[in-house]
Protein backbone atom coordinates (compact mmCIF):
# COMPACT_ATOMS: atom_id res chain seq x y z
CA UNK A 1 0.00 0.00 0.00
CA UNK A 2 1.47 3.60 -0.50
CA UNK A 3 1.50 5.55 2.19
CA UNK A 4 0.97 9.60 1.79
CA UNK A 5 1.26 11.85 5.22
CA UNK A 6 -0.51 15.01 5.35
CA UNK A 7 1.33 17.81 7.47
CA UNK A 8 0.67 21.49 8.16
CA UNK A 9 0.68 24.44 10.51
CA UNK A 10 -2.13 24.07 13.03
CA UNK A 11 -5.36 25.56 11.47
CA UNK A 12 -4.21 25.47 7.73
CA UNK A 13 -7.51 22.53 6.76
CA UNK A 14 -5.45 19.94 7.40
CA UNK A 15 -8.29 17.51 8.66
CA UNK A 16 -10.97 18.83 6.54
CA UNK A 17 -8.33 17.92 3.05
CA UNK A 18 -7.68 14.43 5.05
CA UNK A 19 -11.18 14.16 5.10
CA UNK A 20 -12.29 14.75 2.15
CA UNK A 21 -9.83 12.36 0.39
CA UNK A 22 -10.74 9.87 2.55
CA UNK A 23 -14.87 10.11 3.56
CA UNK A 24 -13.86 9.61 7.07
CA UNK A 25 -14.27 12.27 9.90
CA UNK A 26 -10.90 12.68 11.62
CA UNK A 27 -9.84 16.13 13.61
CA UNK A 28 -5.74 14.98 14.96
CA UNK A 29 -5.75 18.26 17.48
CA UNK A 30 -2.92 18.92 19.21
CA UNK A 31 -4.65 21.01 22.22
CA UNK A 32 -4.01 20.37 25.81
CA UNK A 33 -5.33 17.45 27.01
CA UNK A 34 -5.65 15.28 23.62
CA UNK A 35 -3.20 12.82 23.06
CA UNK A 36 -0.46 13.61 20.22
CA UNK A 37 -0.99 10.88 17.63
CA UNK A 38 -1.44 10.43 13.74
CA UNK A 39 -5.01 8.98 12.12
CA UNK A 40 -5.13 6.76 9.14
CA UNK A 41 -7.46 6.39 5.95
CA UNK A 42 -7.43 5.34 3.29
CA UNK A 43 -7.88 7.42 -0.13
CA UNK A 44 -8.55 5.53 -3.56
CA UNK A 45 -7.65 7.54 -6.85
CA UNK A 46 -8.18 6.81 -10.50
CA UNK A 47 -4.70 4.82 -10.50
CA UNK A 48 -3.79 3.69 -6.78
CA UNK A 49 -5.08 3.14 -3.39
CA UNK A 50 -3.23 5.15 -0.40
CA UNK A 51 -3.00 5.20 3.12
CA UNK A 52 -3.15 8.87 3.95
CA UNK A 53 -1.14 9.24 7.63
CA UNK A 54 -2.68 12.93 9.17
CA UNK A 55 0.35 14.05 11.28
CA UNK A 56 -0.56 16.41 14.15
CA UNK A 57 -0.20 20.06 13.19
CA UNK A 58 3.49 21.38 13.54
CA UNK A 59 4.86 24.87 13.03
CA UNK A 60 8.44 23.21 12.88
CA UNK A 61 10.36 20.10 12.89
CA UNK A 62 12.75 20.95 15.11
CA UNK A 63 11.35 18.78 17.50
CA UNK A 64 11.07 21.53 20.27
CA UNK A 65 7.12 20.06 21.51
CA UNK A 66 5.24 16.64 20.90
CA UNK A 67 3.81 17.33 17.91
CA UNK A 68 6.90 18.44 16.41
CA UNK A 69 8.52 15.41 17.07
CA UNK A 70 5.56 12.95 16.12
CA UNK A 71 5.68 14.62 12.48
CA UNK A 72 9.87 14.44 12.59
CA UNK A 73 9.63 10.84 13.45
CA UNK A 74 7.00 10.20 10.84
CA UNK A 75 8.73 11.91 8.14
CA UNK A 76 12.41 10.13 9.05
CA UNK A 77 10.89 6.78 10.08
CA UNK A 78 7.53 6.01 8.46
CA UNK A 79 8.76 5.66 5.12
CA UNK A 80 6.22 7.76 3.18
CA UNK A 81 6.18 7.04 -0.43
CA UNK A 82 5.08 10.95 -0.51
CA UNK A 83 4.30 13.79 1.34
CA UNK A 84 1.39 16.57 1.15
CA UNK A 85 2.05 19.95 2.91
CA UNK A 86 -0.75 21.79 3.52
CA UNK A 87 -0.91 25.38 3.70
CA UNK A 88 -2.47 28.33 4.65
CA UNK A 89 -2.95 30.64 1.19
CA UNK A 90 -3.50 33.54 3.83
CA UNK A 91 -0.11 33.47 5.46
CA UNK A 92 1.91 31.71 2.87
CA UNK A 93 5.28 33.08 3.97
CA UNK A 94 4.87 31.26 7.60
CA UNK A 95 4.22 28.44 6.47
CA UNK A 96 6.83 28.01 3.87
CA UNK A 97 8.98 27.16 6.97
CA UNK A 98 7.63 24.03 7.68
CA UNK A 99 8.22 23.26 3.19
CA UNK A 100 11.34 24.08 3.59
CA UNK A 101 12.37 21.62 6.33
CA UNK A 102 10.19 19.07 4.58
CA UNK A 103 11.86 19.02 1.83
CA UNK A 104 14.77 18.67 3.43
CA UNK A 105 14.12 15.28 5.00
CA UNK A 106 11.52 13.58 2.17
CA UNK A 107 11.93 13.89 -1.97
CA UNK A 108 8.72 13.29 -3.12
CA UNK A 109 6.93 16.65 -1.68
CA UNK A 110 3.72 18.32 -3.23
CA UNK A 111 2.31 21.34 -1.50
CA UNK A 112 -1.37 22.18 -0.94
CA UNK A 113 -1.84 25.73 -1.06
CA UNK A 114 -5.39 25.62 0.98
CA UNK A 115 -7.36 28.26 2.11
CA UNK A 116 -7.49 30.13 -1.71
CA UNK A 117 -10.88 31.43 -1.13
CA UNK A 118 -9.88 33.66 2.15
CA UNK A 119 -7.02 34.52 -0.50
CA UNK A 120 -9.22 35.74 -2.94
CA UNK A 121 -11.06 37.66 -0.38
CA UNK A 122 -8.33 38.77 1.23
CA UNK A 123 -7.29 40.28 -2.08
CA UNK A 124 -3.81 38.09 -2.21
CA UNK A 125 -2.40 36.74 -5.13
CA UNK A 126 0.28 33.28 -5.70
CA UNK A 127 1.82 32.67 -8.52
CA UNK A 128 1.46 29.26 -7.81
CA UNK A 129 3.89 28.21 -11.09
CA UNK A 130 6.66 30.20 -9.81
CA UNK A 131 6.58 28.89 -6.54
CA UNK A 132 6.33 25.31 -8.09
CA UNK A 133 9.72 26.74 -9.77
CA UNK A 134 11.42 28.15 -6.54
CA UNK A 135 10.53 25.19 -4.78
CA UNK A 136 11.28 22.28 -7.10
CA UNK A 137 8.40 20.46 -5.56
CA UNK A 138 4.45 20.63 -7.31
CA UNK A 139 2.10 23.31 -6.15
CA UNK A 140 -1.61 22.86 -5.78
CA UNK A 141 -4.32 25.01 -4.86
CA UNK A 142 -7.45 23.88 -3.38
CA UNK A 143 -10.44 24.93 -1.06
CA UNK A 144 -10.53 22.55 0.98
CA UNK A 145 -14.49 21.32 1.49
CA UNK A 146 -14.98 21.58 -2.28
CA UNK A 147 -14.35 18.08 -3.73
CA UNK A 148 -13.33 19.42 -7.37
CA UNK A 149 -10.28 21.46 -6.04
CA UNK A 150 -9.72 18.02 -4.52
CA UNK A 151 -9.51 16.21 -7.73
CA UNK A 152 -6.35 18.44 -8.51
CA UNK A 153 -4.70 17.22 -5.55
CA UNK A 154 -5.25 13.40 -6.29
CA UNK A 155 -4.20 13.53 -10.21
CA UNK A 156 -0.96 15.67 -8.97
CA UNK A 157 0.04 12.55 -5.90
CA UNK A 158 -0.49 9.83 -9.07
CA UNK A 159 1.72 11.54 -11.05
CA UNK A 160 4.31 12.23 -8.54
CA UNK A 161 3.54 8.31 -7.56
CA UNK A 162 3.83 7.24 -11.12
CA UNK A 163 6.87 9.70 -11.02
CA UNK A 164 5.19 11.25 -14.44
CA UNK A 165 5.89 14.79 -12.47
CA UNK A 166 9.71 14.38 -11.45
CA UNK A 167 10.09 16.14 -7.79
CA UNK A 168 13.77 17.82 -7.83
CA UNK A 169 13.53 20.09 -3.96
CA UNK A 170 15.34 23.24 -3.76
CA UNK A 171 18.73 22.77 -1.57
CA UNK A 172 18.59 25.32 1.29
CA UNK A 173 21.95 26.93 0.81
CA UNK A 174 23.99 27.33 4.33
CA UNK A 175 27.15 29.56 4.43
CA UNK A 176 30.29 27.94 2.54
CA UNK A 177 31.69 27.15 6.69
CA UNK A 178 28.55 25.11 7.36
CA UNK A 179 28.07 23.51 4.08
CA UNK A 180 31.69 22.28 4.16
CA UNK A 181 31.34 21.11 7.45
CA UNK A 182 28.35 18.92 5.75
CA UNK A 183 30.17 17.63 3.21
CA UNK A 184 32.32 16.44 5.01
CA UNK A 185 30.52 14.11 6.93
CA UNK A 186 28.30 13.42 3.95
CA UNK A 187 30.84 11.77 2.33
CA UNK A 188 31.44 9.48 5.32
CA UNK A 189 27.89 8.60 5.23
CA UNK A 190 28.17 6.91 1.69
CA UNK A 191 29.55 3.96 2.74
CA UNK A 192 27.01 3.00 4.85
CA UNK A 193 23.42 2.01 4.58
CA UNK A 194 21.45 5.03 5.69
CA UNK A 195 18.24 3.56 4.22
CA UNK A 196 15.53 6.43 3.43
CA UNK A 197 17.36 8.97 5.32
CA UNK A 198 18.28 12.06 3.55
CA UNK A 199 22.34 11.95 4.24
CA UNK A 200 22.80 15.94 3.78
CA UNK A 201 19.81 16.15 6.38
CA UNK A 202 21.23 13.68 8.60
CA UNK A 203 24.89 15.40 8.33
CA UNK A 204 23.31 18.44 9.82
CA UNK A 205 21.63 16.52 12.74
CA UNK A 206 24.94 15.11 13.79
CA UNK A 207 26.38 18.48 14.07
CA UNK A 208 24.18 19.96 16.00
CA UNK A 209 23.96 17.26 18.45
CA UNK A 210 20.34 16.54 18.83
CA UNK A 211 20.51 13.75 21.15
CA UNK A 212 17.42 12.11 21.48
CA UNK A 213 16.92 12.40 17.28
CA UNK A 214 20.28 10.60 16.94
CA UNK A 215 19.24 8.19 19.60
CA UNK A 216 15.88 7.56 17.35
CA UNK A 217 18.08 7.14 14.18
CA UNK A 218 20.66 4.03 15.85
CA UNK A 219 17.66 2.47 16.67
CA UNK A 220 15.74 2.99 13.22
CA UNK A 221 19.73 2.16 11.57
CA UNK A 222 20.25 -0.70 13.48
CA UNK A 223 23.58 0.62 14.08
CA UNK A 224 24.84 3.30 16.12
CA UNK A 225 26.24 6.11 14.19
CA UNK A 226 28.68 7.91 16.58
CA UNK A 227 30.57 4.21 17.60
CA UNK A 228 31.44 4.10 13.67
CA UNK A 229 35.10 4.98 13.83
CA UNK A 230 35.25 7.08 10.47
CA UNK A 231 31.82 8.97 11.29
CA UNK A 232 32.87 9.79 14.63
CA UNK A 233 35.90 11.25 13.31
CA UNK A 234 34.09 13.14 10.77
CA UNK A 235 31.69 14.56 12.94
CA UNK A 236 34.99 15.56 15.16
CA UNK A 237 36.33 17.11 12.41
CA UNK A 238 33.25 18.77 11.28
CA UNK A 239 32.29 20.36 14.77
CA UNK A 240 35.94 21.57 15.51
CA UNK A 241 36.23 23.12 12.18
CA UNK A 242 32.77 24.91 12.99
CA UNK A 243 34.19 25.72 16.15
CA UNK A 244 37.23 27.18 14.65
CA UNK A 245 34.81 29.98 12.82
CA UNK A 246 32.52 30.50 16.45
CA UNK A 247 29.95 28.30 15.41
CA UNK A 248 28.85 26.07 18.50
CA UNK A 249 26.03 24.12 18.28
CA UNK A 250 23.47 26.15 19.40
CA UNK A 251 24.97 29.15 17.03
CA UNK A 252 24.86 26.71 14.23
CA UNK A 253 20.59 25.42 15.45
CA UNK A 254 19.84 29.49 15.07
CA UNK A 255 21.74 30.03 11.88
CA UNK A 256 20.32 27.02 10.54
CA UNK A 257 16.52 28.55 11.97
CA UNK A 258 17.44 31.97 10.19
CA UNK A 259 18.40 30.66 6.73
CA UNK A 260 15.06 28.64 6.70
CA UNK A 261 13.46 32.24 7.49
CA UNK A 262 15.56 34.17 5.11
CA UNK A 263 15.13 31.81 2.64
CA UNK A 264 10.85 31.47 3.21
CA UNK A 265 11.42 35.63 2.53
CA UNK A 266 12.84 35.28 -0.35
CA UNK A 267 11.17 32.53 -1.98
CA UNK A 268 7.94 34.81 -1.18
CA UNK A 269 9.59 37.41 -3.40
CA UNK A 270 7.68 37.84 -6.62
CA UNK A 271 5.10 35.01 -5.88
CA UNK A 272 2.83 36.74 -3.17
CA UNK A 273 1.14 39.97 -4.08
CA UNK A 274 -1.31 41.81 -2.62
CA UNK A 275 -3.66 44.54 -4.32
CA UNK A 276 -4.09 46.19 -0.76
CA UNK A 277 -0.48 47.21 -1.01
CA UNK A 278 0.12 47.99 2.58
CA UNK A 279 -1.73 44.92 4.22
CA UNK A 280 1.81 43.23 4.59
CA UNK A 281 3.34 46.07 5.46
CA UNK A 282 1.00 47.41 8.20
CA UNK A 283 1.45 43.60 9.64
CA UNK A 284 5.18 44.10 9.27
CA UNK A 285 5.34 47.23 11.46
CA UNK A 286 3.56 45.88 13.84
CA UNK A 287 5.97 42.91 14.39
CA UNK A 288 8.57 45.19 14.50
CA UNK A 289 7.10 46.87 17.39
CA UNK A 290 5.46 43.78 19.03
CA UNK A 291 9.08 41.75 19.13
CA UNK A 292 11.66 44.90 19.47
CA UNK A 293 14.44 44.09 21.72
CA UNK A 294 14.02 46.90 23.80
CA UNK A 295 10.03 47.39 23.85
CA UNK A 296 8.92 43.96 22.89
CA UNK A 297 9.18 42.77 26.59
CA UNK A 298 7.44 45.98 27.94
CA UNK A 299 4.34 45.93 26.55
CA UNK A 300 4.05 42.18 26.84
CA UNK A 301 4.49 43.16 30.48
CA UNK A 302 1.66 45.59 30.18
CA UNK A 303 -0.62 43.74 27.82
CA UNK A 304 -0.16 40.77 30.41
CA UNK A 305 -1.25 43.26 33.64
CA UNK A 306 -4.34 44.58 31.57
CA UNK A 307 -5.35 40.66 31.11
CA UNK A 308 -4.90 39.53 35.07
CA UNK A 309 -6.82 43.28 35.76
CA UNK A 310 -9.50 42.58 33.36
CA UNK A 311 -9.85 38.60 34.84
CA UNK A 312 -9.75 40.29 38.59
CA UNK A 313 -12.54 43.32 37.67
CA UNK A 314 -14.49 40.25 36.13
CA UNK A 315 -14.09 37.63 39.00
CA UNK A 316 -15.17 40.50 41.16
P1 LIG B 1 -6.40 21.74 10.82
O1 LIG B 1 -6.18 22.23 12.20
O2 LIG B 1 -5.28 22.13 9.91
O3 LIG B 1 -6.70 20.29 10.73
O4 LIG B 1 -7.64 22.57 10.25
P2 LIG B 1 -9.17 22.12 10.06
O5 LIG B 1 -9.29 21.14 8.94
O6 LIG B 1 -9.73 21.74 11.36
O7 LIG B 1 -9.77 23.50 9.55
C1 LIG B 1 -9.80 24.65 10.35
C2 LIG B 1 -10.99 25.51 9.92
O8 LIG B 1 -10.77 26.01 8.59
C3 LIG B 1 -12.28 24.73 9.87
O9 LIG B 1 -13.31 25.57 10.36
C4 LIG B 1 -12.50 24.44 8.39
O10 LIG B 1 -13.85 24.33 8.04
C5 LIG B 1 -11.86 25.67 7.76
N1 LIG B 1 -11.34 25.44 6.41
C6 LIG B 1 -10.56 24.42 6.02
N2 LIG B 1 -10.22 24.57 4.74
C7 LIG B 1 -10.80 25.71 4.29
C8 LIG B 1 -10.82 26.41 3.03
O11 LIG B 1 -10.21 26.01 2.03
N3 LIG B 1 -11.53 27.57 2.99
C9 LIG B 1 -12.19 28.06 4.08
N4 LIG B 1 -12.84 29.21 3.93
N5 LIG B 1 -12.19 27.42 5.27
C10 LIG B 1 -11.52 26.26 5.38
Amino acid sequence: MIKVALIGNPNVGKSTVFNGLTGMNQHTGNWPGKTVASADGICVTENNRYVLVDIPGTYSLMAHSVEEEVARNYLCFGEPDAVIVVCDATCLERNLNLVLQTIEISKNVIVCVNLMDEAKRKKIKINLNLLSKKLGVPVISTVAHKKSSLKTLTDTLDKVISKEIVVSPLKIEYPEIIESAIKNIQQCLMGYNIKNLDSRWLSLKLLDDDQSLIKEVNNYLGFDLLKEKDIKKAVNESKEYLNKNNINADKLKDMVVSIIVKTSEDICNGVITCEKENYSSVDRKFDKILTSKYIGYPIMLLMLMVIVLLTITGAN
